[in-house]
């Protein structure tokens, strides 16, 4: 039987407390709704964090037994504090999948781990947005015919500045006209990274089913699947190795 995965689905649910649109999708906070569909899988083992909780539910002892870390956020970036953008950093440098979703291309840590400026174009007109499978042979595209279509979303648009994704599943067309690179994976150190567009607070994007599929593929591919005994020696292997021994 394959392993269990341990998922953490962070958000900052700030939205949810202020904004009645937002308040009537997620009564509970987007990270329940996330959370909830996550759990149908049987082999992931969820739990929940959010910005207001201790160290924002994100303790040294909470990212040990995390395999995978999803993380919303938007109005609230710069509340992040920059010890937990370190600690987050540092786990996913020793193998912790993480994935972004939508307004989370501002995070911190995201940026932190791209080394850019993570930017793009947006509008919010309730548009059609067709996410077309870019590579049909992805692991996170797992069961998708040649694309999904949301009906109404907020628009992404490029130049989306990232650097170029190691691969890229999804690229939205948008009925405005505008392109996106909406499903982006990312090798850093041990660790893997998919940033995936969809998300939208004041849109049901999270009840979408073929959405929350495109995430539980996400985690599956995101939790780490080497060695696990060279995780404590990640980043601790600048030692000098033993002189050659040279014959006579
Ligand atoms: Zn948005």
């Amino acid at each position: 039987m394959s392993k269990q995965i341990r998922v953490t689905v962070w958000n900052e649910f700030r939205h949810e407390q202020k904004n009645e649109v937002c308040r009537a999708l997620y009564p509970q906070g987007m990270h329940a709704v996330i959370a909830a569909a996550l759990q149908q899988d049987p082999q992931l083992s969820v739990r929940t964090a959010t910005l207001d909780e201790p160290e924002h539910g994100l303790t040294t002892e909470v990212l040990d037994q995390t395999d995978v870390l999803t993380w919303w956020g938007h109005l609230a970036h710069h509340e992040v504090s920059d010890e937990i953008v370190d600690r987050v950093q540092q786990r996913v440098l020793a193998g912790m999948g993480l994935i972004v979703l939508h307004s989370g291309h501002f995070a911190k840590v995201f940026k932190r781990l791209m080394g850019t400026s993570c930017s793009l174009r947006w509008r919010e007109a309730a548009e059609k947005e067709r996410l077309w499978v870019v590579n049909p042979s992805h692991p996170i595209a797992a069961g998708f015919g040649p694309y999904i279509e949301l009906p109404q979303t907020e628009m992404y648009g490029e130049h989306f500045d990232i650097p170029a994704p190691d691969d890229l599943v999804f690229v939205s067309w948008f009925e405005g006209g505008e392109v996106f690179r909406s499903g982006c994976c990312f090798n850093r150190g041990l660790g893997k990274i998919f940033y995936f567009r969809p998300g939208h607070e004041t849109y049901p994007i999270y009840h979408n089913a073929e959405v929350m599929q495109v995430i539980r593929n996400a985690v599956h591919w995101a939790a780490f699947a080497g060695n696990d005994a060279v995780i404590p020696f990640y980043g601790k292997c600048c030692e000098p190795l033993e002189p050659l021994k040279v014959r006579e």
